[in-house]
């Protein structure tokens, strides 16, 4: 059995997720020790143990320790079978987080699945529906699945109640992804989401990041809502290139105000703007995953350019490696921007620039 050391490198929830995924779409008996070590409150909170729980429903696994708390636990999956699923994470916890854990699985499965969360649609540290629907799986479609989420009610931090549904159309194996340059820009916008608050809030932020950034005011696009348990509110900024679309976004809390809200989103877009490569921070770990498994299938993994890798890919790939023979480089551009190679073990990398892995 395969065991993860959940204290390595960043120790947050990324590595029980993707160890989850992996343990599904390999058929690996996994054994995690140290669950979220260097978080605040280590061990399984509401959202990882909803994924360790969906993750067992939808291959039929055999698991011990899945519980509030749990630091440890160990996971025997069985035969990935496609359905309709439907998890409640009971608190605010991040739908997308639980969907992307048992994706993987159901791209390659058997059959078409429906997948449906309830809990948080629009949580800070985890990708927004919006994020998932513009940025991610478009760039997973490129790989030959196609996937649909849409967002069915809005959930934001207290009260949750969000709910968003994906349809899932798998593919045998997946195809590979390059990705080294942006393309031409086709669309920037500014928008405020604000789900029960007032107007006011939505042309304060917009206001203030059109102005940073100097972009004229048909930039600006106000979404509001009433059909959410909580209020809620986020800034963000959408970059949609030929070949690419990123999207950073700060959150609205209490007594935070709109300005503040506004400023937040600004150094994630200008690090992006600075830069030229294509993946932005998130969807930089993001992308690792499916390439991964596509190149360990033999069919897929790929190249992209991303921002220098933050310590949460890092490791990420540290655990993919754990579970795949497949091979990785890093290849340092400077100017923050290093390329990403993902393949299976055979191949040999296609561009010309020696690699220096790690
Ligand atoms: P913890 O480590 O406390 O368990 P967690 O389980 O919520 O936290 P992390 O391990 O931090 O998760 O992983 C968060 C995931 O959400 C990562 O894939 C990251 O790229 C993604 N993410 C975080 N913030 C954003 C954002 N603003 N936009 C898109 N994706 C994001």
């Amino acid at each position: 059995m395969l065991t993860i050391d959940g204290s390595q490198g960043e120790g947050g929830g990324q590595m029980l997720r993707s160890s989850l995924a992996l343990a599904m779409v390999t058929s690996t008996p996994v054994r995690l020790e140290n669950i979220r070590a260097n978080r605040k409150k280590p061990g399984l909170a509401r959202q990882h143990l909803t994924c360790v729980n969906a993750a067992a429903e939808v291959c039929g696994a055999d698991v011990d320790g899945a519980a509030m708390g749990s630091v440890e636990l160990t996971f025997r999956p069985g035969n990935v079978v496609s359905g309709d699923f439907s998890f409640q994470i009971g608190t605010a916890g991040s739908t997308t987080l639980v969907l992307q854990t048992v994706l993987p699985a159901l791209l390659c499965a058997d059959g078409p699945s429906s997948v449906s969360v309830e809990g948080g649609t629009h949580n800070p540290m985890a990708p927004t529906v919006e994020f998932l629907q513009r940025a991610y799986l478009p760039l997973l479609g490129r790989m030959g699945p196609t996937v649909d989420v849409r967002l069915k009610r809005y959930g934001f931090y207290p009260a949750g109640g969000g709910r968003i549904m994906a349809s899932i159309a798998p593919i045998q194996s997946l195809r590979r992804l390059e990705l080294l340059e942006r393309g031409k820009l086709i669309e920037r916008k500014v928008r405020s989401l604000i789900a029960r608050l007032p107007r006011h809030v939505g042309e304060r932020e917009c206001s203030k990041v059109l102005r940073s950034l100097q972009w004229p005011e048909d930039c600006a696009e106000i979404v509001a809502t009433e059909d959410a348990a909580s209020p809620g509110n986020t800034a963000s900024v959408e970059l949609r290139y030929q070949n690419v679309t990123e999207i950073f976004t700060s959150f609205g809390e209490r007594r935070k105000s709109a300005e503040h809200v506004a400023r937040d989103v600004l150094p994630e877009v200008r690090r992006y703007r600075k830069s030229e490569a294509p993946v932005g921070e998130h969807l930089a770990d993001q992308l690792m995953l499916p390439m991964a498994i596509g190149a360990w299938q033999g069919t897929g993994g790929g190249t992209y350019r991303t921002l220098d890798l933050s310590l949460h890919s890092r490791t990420h790939l540290d655990v993919i490696h754990k579970f795949l023979a497949i091979e990785t480089d890093i290849v340092d551009f400077g100017n923050d921007m290093v390329e990403v190679r993902i393949h299976p073990t055979s191949t040999v990398p296609t561009t010309s620039v020696p690699a220096n892995s790690g």
